[in-house]
């Protein structure tokens, strides 16, 4: 991704009011992401843990999502599979967000539910080091391939918040 301003990131969400996007909370390390090995930006909100944010280039430019946390975390022993990344080998949690369509559906109460890690380690995962094996002997080909599935599937889940 390329790097953002603050005033950026507030005008890039789709499914949230501007008293919502005013109250944000930026990431505490704004100042230190390593844009360029990011797909998404996502965080949570440390004020208000029960919010997360999902940044992802969209049709030229960058969106944003609003997501809710779930109001329990799933039980440790139950393993889920990230939506975005779809990663296997990550211990990290995977909540069940749920974010708010866009527009008048998400006015009249409608939502979109995705899995997704929960403190957003997506783009990190994708990147992993790979072994080569015999049927994948390149790990830069599966890393590519592994970062557009991410890609892919985030755009998937930003056309189901508007409603595309
Ligand atoms: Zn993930």
């Amino acid at each position: 991704m390329q790097p953002m301003t603050e005033s950026a990131i507030r005008r890039s969400f789709i499914n949230a009011s501007r008293s919502e996007t005013a109250a944000l909370h930026l990431p505490q390390d704004l100042e230190s992401i390593d844009w360029e090995n990011l797909d998404q930006l996502g965080w949570r909100d440390y004020k208000m843990p029960k919010r997360g944010y999902l940044l992802a280039p969209f049709e030229g430019s960058v969106v944003g999502v609003l997501l809710r946390a779930p109001d329990t975390a799933p039980p440790r022993n139950r393993r889920v599979l990230c939506a975005l990344c779809e990663d296997i080998f990550s211990e990290d949690e995977v909540f069940l967000f749920v974010a708010k369509r866009a527009g008048a559906p998400g006015r009249n109460g409608n939502t979109v539910g995705t899995l997704i890690h929960s403190d957003f380690t997506c783009s990190r995962n994708v990147r992993a080091e790979v072994k080569p094996t015999a049927i994948h002997p390149d790990p830069d080909v599966v890393v590519k391939s592994r970062i557009e599935g991410l890609q892919a599937r985030t755009e998937k889940f930003i056309r189901q918040v508007l409603n595309q």
